[in-house]
Formats: structure tokens, sequence, C-alpha cells
């Protein structure tokens, strides 16, 4: 989250796996694999799909899944007898999208003491449950991964989402969760909370000196997190870079990555030295911070679309003009970071019952500050799949990977607004939405 994504509270300025090699999802084995039935195939047909890689448009595509992965994808493939077929008609197919800067377990309200009133008034079973529902919308609205940047205060409710949801108790997007996250003590959520109470709940595991950061990272891990967050700044910078290198170090031991949420040059050139593996916003980098991303390799997660969407509601004066200045920074950010060939991912960064499920705003705005379309999708797909580590398993309609497919009606190369009306989705090979199905 950032100050702005919650409206109010703190507003002290601007303002990600992979692959836990246990924990993880992919789990799902499928009633088909039962002795004697032969494999049940699905084939998909439709009137085009979209190559992300290419760019290119496939007519008269078909796809056909066994065992939620796709084993063939192309134009006019033969269908096997006694396939299950899925005539999309004239839609268009893409892969299921992806969203790098997810916070399922955030609704917070326009209070501008919404944070901390989230905190006091419910209880972790009820965020968890709150989770569960934000998963279906964002599942139903196109997104079949999502990675998950931190709990916001309902510890590690996001690892029990996870896990149901990959056990088919609850419907929603593959996920990847950081946990509880890492903040310095005081520079997190939430804000001006009296200080006789000692044991107030916080949004992030406040730490203080490498030792306590490097327990942190070790409880976290342990409790299953597929990926770390730290926050690098908070309108001034905060975790030092002794305070950030032991939680890389455990992190990458470990085989999961580091994702700071960092916004000034400052942050992002500490963060970076610390060795993370993604900048997060970013919202107010110079060309220095780009060219460091650039030279380290690494994602980064621009989270601009809710500034884009919320510039003309803001309800007062302070968060108004910090939305200006952050949009304003963002053509030229976008620009820089392209002409410097910075790897850029999709998150929408969403904390609000309203945000989640809208997800495709995030794609929309990159392109509106000038990301060309395709690689706003590819941001979402190919992008975020190598961001999470899984590029063999997500992010493009290939042989091999899982059978996550969306349609759309009209051509998102054209007009990528068409992604917010998704009207099919399915996930290994499971649809879970469709609006081209004959009645
Ligand atoms: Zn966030």
């Amino acid at each position: 989250m950032t100050p702005a994504t919650v409206r109010g509270g703190g507003f002290m300025s601007p303002s990600r796996a992979m692959f836990s090699s246990l924990a993880l999802g992919f789990l799902f084995m499928t009633a088909s694999a039962q002795q004697n039935a032969p494999p049940k195939i699905i084939a998909i047909r439709a009137s085009r799909m979209l190559d992300v890689r290419n760019g290119s448009i496939v007519h008269d595509p078909v796809i056909l899944i066994q065992d939620e992965k796709i084993t063939a994808a192309g134009p006019s493939l033969k269908i096997p007898a006694g396939a299950e077929v899925m005539d999309l008609g004239d839609a268009m197919l893409l892969p299921g999208l992806i969203d790098c800067h997810t916070h399922l377990m955030a609704r917070m309200s326009d209070d501008p003491q919404g944070y901390g009133l989230s905190l006091l008034t419910k209880s972790q079973a009820f965020r968890a449950l709150e989770g569960a529902a934000d998963a279906r919308v964002t599942l139903r609205a196109g997104f079949t991964a999502v990675r998950d940047v931190e709990s916001e205060g309902s510890g590690y409710a996001d690892v029990a989402l996870r896990d149901a949801i990959n056990q088919g108790l609850v419907e929603g997007p593959r996920m990847q969760v950081a946990t509880r996250g890492i903040a310095a003590v005081g520079k997190y959520f939430p804000f001006d909370i009296s200080p006789d109470l000692v044991d107030f709940p916080t949004g992030a595991q406040m730490i203080s000196g490498p030792e306590e950061a490097r327990r942190a990272a070790r409880e976290q891990i342990g409790h299953g997190a597929n990926l770390l967050k730290v926050y690098a700044d908070w309108g001034v910078p905060t975790l030092t870079i002794e305070e950030i290198r032991p939680i890389v170090e455990e992190a990458h031991k470990s085989k999961i990555k580091v994702a700071a949420h960092a916004d000034s040059p400052e942050g992002i050139r500490n963060a970076l030295t610390a060795g993370v593996d993604s900048i997060e916003h970013g919202h107010q980098a110079d060309r220095g911070s780009f060219e460091l991303i650039k030279q380290k390799n690494i994602f980064w997660v621009p989270t601009i679309g809710y500034y884009f969407y919320a510039v003309d509601t803001a309800k007062s004066p302070q968060p108004h003009k910090h939305m200006e200045e952050t949009l304003q920074r963002a053509r030229p950010n976008i620009s820089t970071a392209r002409e410097l060939g910075v790897k850029i991912a999709n998150g929408f960064d969403p904390a609000s019952a309203d945000e989640h499920g809208k997800n495709a705003r995030e794609i929309i705005a990159m392109s509106k500050l000038g990301l060309p379309p395709i690689e706003a999708i590819r941001a979402a797909t190919t992008n975020a799949a190598e961001l999470m580590g899984w590029q063999d398993k997500i992010g493009s309609i290939e042989a091999g990977k899982f059978a996550d497919i969306i349609a759309v009606s009209g051509d998102p190369i054209a007009d990528v607004g068409e992604l917010e009306h998704v009207k099919f989705v399915m996930k290994g090979g499971v649809a879970v939405r469709n609006e081209f199905a004959k009645h």
C-alpha cells in the first residue's frame, strides 16, 4: 500500500518469489486421472487469440487442455474425438492476467483513521474472509495469479487464503504471499495511535536493527511466505541498507525474492544496494534510479493506476496535490524506464473493497501514460510471470503451461480498456466465468 491508497491516515508523503519450493500451489490433481476413464480433453475454440510474445493475432485458434495444463495451442488445430468443446465464437483469447502488487486482505475505509479502525474492529478470521471475497472478484475479473505483497495487519491470513485456494476451498487466483511485511519501527500504518496502547497491532512487522530484521525474515519464511516485502522509505528513507541486507540474505537462501516499497531515489538506492529483487512504486524516482534498476536487471512495478483514477475524486486538498504530482511524474518515468530497457510488471495496489477486481485499471493507466498496449499487456502476463519466477508455468498460452485463459469481445491492442470487460475466465482448465456460453 502507499499512503495515498489509504485515504487519510498519517498522510506523510507518497507513496516483489518466488516459488517457495514447498508451500505452493499448482497442486490440484484433477479427477480425470481416475483409472480406466480416458483422460478428459477440453478444446477451446474462438475467432482470435493474442500471441503476447510477438503481439500478433492468431486466427481461428484452438487450445487443447488436459489435466489443467495446455497440451497444444495454435490455428485450426484438429480437435480429438471425445473432447469437450468450448466454442467462444467471435471472442479473442489471451493468457490469464497477473497482478504483481495486490493486498487481498486489505479493505480499508475512507475514514482518516480507516487503517487503524480496521485493525481495531476486525478479527483475523474476518480479515481472512474478506480476503476470500477479494480473491474471488479478482479471479473473476480475469486475474488468474497475484503476487500479494503483504497482509496489512492480518498476520498470516494470506498464507491461509493461498492454501485454501490451492485446496479448492475458495475461489481465487494462484497466489504468492509476502505475509506481514517488514518496516522500520514507527514508519508504517497505523499512525497517530496513542503511545499508551503498547500492544496495538501494526500493519507490518516493525523492526529496528539487523538482528530484528533477520529474525522477522526467518519468522515470515517459516510461516509460509513466498516472498518478503520491505519498506525502504515512507516519505523519508526508513530501513537502512544494514537492515535490508539480512532480509535479502535470508530470502535468497530460501530461494525467494524480496520486494521493496521504495519511492525516493535514496530509498531505491538503499534497497538496490541491499540486493532486493523489485522496486514497488518508485514514484519519485529520477533517471539515476532507473539506471540503477536497469543495472541490477530487476523489475519496476509502477502502481500508477490508483492515481490515474483517483485524482479527480480525492476528498481533501493534500492527497489531491500528492496524486497530481505523482501522476505528472508517471509519464516521464515510464518513458525513461522504456528508453533504458527497465523491465516493468503490472501491479494495481488495491486496498479497499471498491478497488479489488478493478486490477485492469493499472494496465489501462500504464498504456495511457505511454506504454504501448502490447507492452502493458506483457507487463501483466509474460513480465509478471517472470517476476514471480513462474515463467514456465503461466503468462502465455503455450503447451506445458497451466490453462489460465481469458477472453474478451473486442481487441485489447486497439482498445486496452477491453480488459476491464473480461467475459471468460479459466484457471487450471476450470472455467469460472463464461459469458460466451450458448444458452
Ligand atoms: Zn502496496
